[in-house]
Formats: C-alpha cells, sequence, structure tokens
C-alpha cells in the first residue's frame, strides 16, 4: 500500500487512459500546424480541429457550429455570464450560494462592475434549490438569466433541469448550467435538452487539463470574453489547443461507451462505501442528499474522528490515499468550503469528498476503509 496512490478524487481531475494520451501524441507529433493558417499544415491541423468539434458535438447531441472550444470549465462559466450581459441585452441573474465560485464570483463581478441585479434562491438543508422560491423570483423578475450547476462538485446534489427549465421558459428565462460534473457521467442530448448554455472540461472525463467547451444554443449571439482573433467563430479568439482538443474528444468517446455498465458499477461502489462507513462510523454525517437526487459518482461524509478536516486529509496522504476536503478548490483554500458553511455544517470537521471514475476498483474502497479505521 506504501508507494501505491489510491485515488479517490475523480471530481477534481481524472486520470488519462492510453487512447487518450496515444491520440494526444499522435497530434503532438503530427498537427503542428496552426489551424488557421491557409498551407496544407495548417489545412491539415483545420480538419482535424474540426472532426475533434463533430465528435464532441454528436457525443452530446449538439450541433457543431453550437461548440466553442475554451481553457476549461471555469473560462467556459466566465465566457457565458459575460457574454450574455453584453450580447444579450440581460442584467438580472438567478443563481444559488453553492454555485462553484467561477460562476458565483463572475456574478460578484457582474453585479460590482455592470450594476447587474444577482438574486439567490434559497437551498434546503440538504442543499437543494427551492423551486417555489425560484418561481417567485423569476415571476418578479422576468428575463433573468438563471445560472444553476446540474451536479454540486462538493455534495454531488442533482439539479431537477426539466423543472427548472420549465420555470425559466415561463417567464421568458435562459437557463445557463454548469455541467462541469455531469458532462460524460450522464447521457445529454442537447438538442431534445432543456439547457440553452452549459459548460464541459476535459479533465473532469478523463481527458487533459486546460481544455474544455461551451455549449451556446443556436440563436444565442453571445459577445466575446476573449478577443484578439477569429478562432472559434469570434467568440474565443487564441490558438486553439489542438492536441488538448483532441484529447477532449477521444476522452469523451472512451467515458461515453458502455456508460450504463458504468454507471452501474460506480453506484455499487457508492453504495458498499456508505455501508460500511456507516457501520464503521454509525454516527457519521452524509452530507447532501447522498441516497436521493445525487450523483452516482461522489460522496461527501463527515466522520465522527477527533481531528480536523485538513488533519484528517493530511493523514490519508501519507497514507497514499487522495481525496478531497470537499472541492480541490476548498481544500486548497484557507477561507474553508462556501458549500459547507451554507449548509450549516462545521467546515472545519474532518468531512472528507470520494470520488469515483471508470478505473476505481473495490479494493481501493477497501483500503481507504482501512485507512480510516487505522485513525480511530
Ligand atoms: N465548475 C465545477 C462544478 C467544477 O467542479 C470545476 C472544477 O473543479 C469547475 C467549474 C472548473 O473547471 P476547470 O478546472 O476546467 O476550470
Amino acid at each position: 500500500m506504501k508507494n501505491e496512490i489510491i485515488y479517490l478524487d475523480h471530481a477534481a481531475s481524472s486520470p488519462m487512459p492510453d487512447d487518450v494520451i496515444d491520440a494526444m501524441s499522435v497530434c503532438l507529433h503530427q498537427y503542428y500546424g496552426n489551424p488557421s493558417a491557409t498551407h496544407t499544415a495548417g489545412r491539415k491541423a483545420r480538419v482535424l480541429l474540426e472532426e475533434s468539434r463533430r465528435k464532441v458535438a454528436s457525443l452530446l447531441g449538439a450541433k457543431p457550429s453550437e461548440i466553442v472550444f475554451t481553457s476549461g470549465g471555469t473560462e467556459a462559466n466566465n465566457a457565458i455570464l459575460w457574454g450574455i450581459y453584453y450580447g444579450l441585452d440581460r442584467d438580472t441573474y438567478i443563481s444559488s450560494r453553492l454555485e462553484h465560485p467561477a460562476v458565483l464570483q463572475t456574478l460578484s463581478a457582474l453585479e460590482r462592475h455592470c450594476r447587474a441585479k444577482v438574486l439567490f434562491v434559497n437551498t434546503d438543508n440538504k442543499g437543494h434549490v427551492d423551486l417555489n422560491h425560484l418561481e417567485e423570483l423569476l415571476r418578479d423578475n422576468p428575463r433573468s438569466v438563471v445560472s444553476l450547476m446540474h451536479a454540486n462538485n462538493e455534495i454531488g446534489n442533482l439539479l431537477p433541469v426539466k423543472a427548472v427549465s420549465d420555470l425559466c421558459r415561463s417567464h421568458d428565462g435562459l437557463f445557463h448550467s454548469d455541467t462541469v460534473q455531469t458532462i460524460g457521467k450522464f447521457h445529454i442530448d442537447l438538442a431534445s435538452s432543456v439547457f440553452d448554455f452549459v459548460v464541459g472540461s476535459a479533465h473532469k472525463f478523463h481527458g487533459p487539463k486546460g481544455v474544455g467547451f461551451m455549449f451556446i444554443r443556436d440563436g444565442f449571439l453571445l459577445d466575446a470574453l476573449i478577443r484578439g482573433g477569429s478562432q472559434e467563430r469570434m467568440l474565443r479568439a487564441g490558438t486553439e489547443n489542438l492536441c488538448g482538443i483532441v484529447g477532449m474528444a477521444k476522452a469523451l468517446e472512451w467515458q461515453l461507451s458502455g456508460l450504463e455498465a458504468t454507471q452501474k458499477y460506480i453506484a455499487s461502489l457508492k453504495a458498499i462505501l456508505m455501508d460500511r462507513l456507516q457501520s464503521m462510523f454509525p454516527t457519521a454525517i452524509f452530507n447532501g442528499d447522498p441516497q436521493g437526487r445525487s450523483i452516482y459518482s461522489l460522496l461527501n461524509v463527515t466522520l465522527p474522528l477527533q481531528m480536523a478536516g485538513n488533519m484528517l486529509l493530511a493523514h490519508l496522504d501519507m497514507l497514499g490515499i487522495c481525496v478531497s476536503a470537499g472541492s480541490a478548490c476548498a481544500s486548497g483554500s484557507v477561507g474553508g468550503s462556501h458549500v459547507m458553511k451554507e449548509l450549516g455544517i462545521d467546515d472545519t470537521a474532518p468531512t472528507i469528498r470520494v470520488s469515483f471514475g471508470k478505473t476505481t476498483t473495490p479494493q481501493q474502497i477497501d483500503l481507504l476503509l482501512d485507512a480510516l479505521k487505522s485513525l480511530t
């Protein structure tokens, strides 16, 4: 166990399979031309870029013209929220306090710099959005932009997206969802889906870091956040990260193949972990709604151990186990987790987020449990 890393932090980032690394390696070796150049090497790179766009689009049921490549989920969320403000003439946003900082801090900047109105919908003690309150806010503020994440990255709660979208439609609202944690985890058909704008980040579904995309439904002409070139149909200037994009397309394909079996497999690992934690620590508190509306790949638990959360993480790390203290950002910050605070949970408590992927094994769960036992 000593030299082997037990990696149970897939919601932070996930390992790349050989298929993805091989596709990127071919790209790195052979596709060095600038996709905007008109010579042979440039055109060759352009063909690969557009092939990757078609692949990502078809895996998600979108049109290629609706997919804009970015440097990841953070940029995509920023670009959509700013792009709507300047491009679609909307200035009221409805969100929740449990969103990722990529959304919360962007909304706060829109409020400070542009005097946008930002309203927060109530959430209950499990972290679910209060739909009656959302309806009230939309009724009082028609034409709002609703920005609510599909799955919460710290506690795993799933948003009832159809209900949210119906409310948006009835009040002339727009629906943006941070889908970073759900792209690749569910079959999402964007053509028939309820979203107007979603985002993806390759490293959350076994692709490389620093690359992602935004889906902008046809018909919405957003203003560009990053300017200075005509790439991505003027929506995101800058030479495309071609090999990252190739890796992302391959990773999405890899992740979505056999998805039903993967979902069942990972859900069974989560159930086993929950069960065994419950017997080992009868007073453990499972945060969020793990047996209700929750993503199958993540479990957040506060354990009755006599140590602070950061000490627990450090001990587990010394035992070769990588889990997170809520979210990757929260674990690295001094301020603690805003989600835990919002749920009324002491954010210094020994809370861990365990998140699984296609490559997680039952033995890794056993090793985590052994490690936790050794800390009692
Ligand atoms: N949104 C959510 C829900 C996330 O979990 C993350 C990453 O942790 C991001 C956005 C940021 O994505 P990226 O790392 O690609 O910038």
